[in-house]
């Protein structure tokens, strides 16, 4: 099966190391390449793959949005995102979907075993990411999500666009108040930046951080272990797991995961 990952920059994606693996898990022949996109032609190059037999693609920054322009039919997940991640090529239709809000999810309540129900989230961050992982988060049924960002009008608007969905708040990250909540979601791409958003401290205490970056150790992990967080995670887990429900969604073939997770981790140690 001929498969590809579009970005740009791309030369730095761990996809086809991934896909890799799960092909050699799971039996499945599949041909996986890293292909760099212009930045204002993605559409082309993308029907380029296709024409010459692409049976599936995942898509990366910047691309997600002129992928869920591309797809002629697409998921709920990638309805509610406005974005798109993944695509399956299907006779004429492109099929278009989101897996990175179940990448989360999967390495939230599998991998780590936390219970999302009845609990506070604070999502700091209200770009792509966080487009991708609300509705998957509320379908959890917390307590509340409530997304801060730089930017407080994207914060607000998103949140009552996913009220449907669930208890939602948005606010600017200067209104963050030092209440306790369960779980702290760094959507941003400050870490990208090495920083760290300007919030209060104690909302870490006792609560698990995860930062969607993956890498390195980031300024908001660094922030989460200063104060007292119960756990701190990155987003290498979500990286597999969205990648795995890629996968699946091309090859019907669900890899199993921990080991990827840990083969990744020792590549980047
Ligand atoms: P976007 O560019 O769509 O959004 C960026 C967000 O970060 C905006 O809300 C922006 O605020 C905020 N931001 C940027 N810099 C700062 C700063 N210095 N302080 C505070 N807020 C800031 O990015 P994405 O949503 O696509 O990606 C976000 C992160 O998630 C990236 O680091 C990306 O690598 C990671 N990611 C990880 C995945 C995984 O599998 N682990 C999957 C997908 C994403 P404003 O609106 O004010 O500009």
């Amino acid at each position: 099966m001929k498969l590809a990952v579009f970005g740009n920059p791309i030369e730095h994606s761990l996809s086809p190391r991934i896909h890799t693996l799960f092909a050699q898990q799971t039996g499945v022949e599949i041909e996986y390449d890293k292909i760099l996109a212009p930045v204002d032609g993605f559409a082309e190059t993308a029907q380029n793959f296709i024409n010459q037999g692409g049976k599936g693609f995942n898509v990366t920054v910047p691309f997600k949005i002129d992928a869920f322009n591309l797809a002629t039919k697409h998921s709920i997940n990638a309805q509610t995102a406005g974005a798109v991640n993944t695509i399956k090529v299907d006779g004429d239709a492109l099929i278009g979907e989101n897996t990175d809000g179940i990448g989360l999810l999967n390495d939230l309540t599998k991998n780590l075993e936390i219970d999302l129900q009845n609990k506070i989230v604070l999502i700091l961050g209200a770009g792509g990411a966080t487009r991708g992982i609300l509705l998957p988060l509320l379908q959890q049924q917390p307590a509340r999500v409530m997304i801060a960002n730089r930017t407080a009008s994207k914060a607000t608007q998103l949140a009552k666009a996913f009220k449907p969905y669930g208890e939602t708040c948005g606010f600017g990250l200067e209104k963050i108040k030092n209440d306790l909540v369960d779980i702290i979601i760094n959507a941003t791409s400050a870490s990208l930046d090495g920083q760290m958003p300007n919030i209060a401290t104690g909302i870490a205490n006792n609560a698990i951080c995860y930062d969607l970056m993956y890498g390195k150790q980031t300024p908001f992990m660094d922030w989460a272990q200063d104060n007292n967080a119960s756990m701190v995670v990155d987003g290498l887990g979500m990286l597999v797991e969205q990648a795995a429900s890629a996968f699946e969604f091309w090859t019907g073939k669900q890899p199993e995961t921990q080991a990827v997770i840990e083969a990744i981790r020792a590549l980047n140690d």
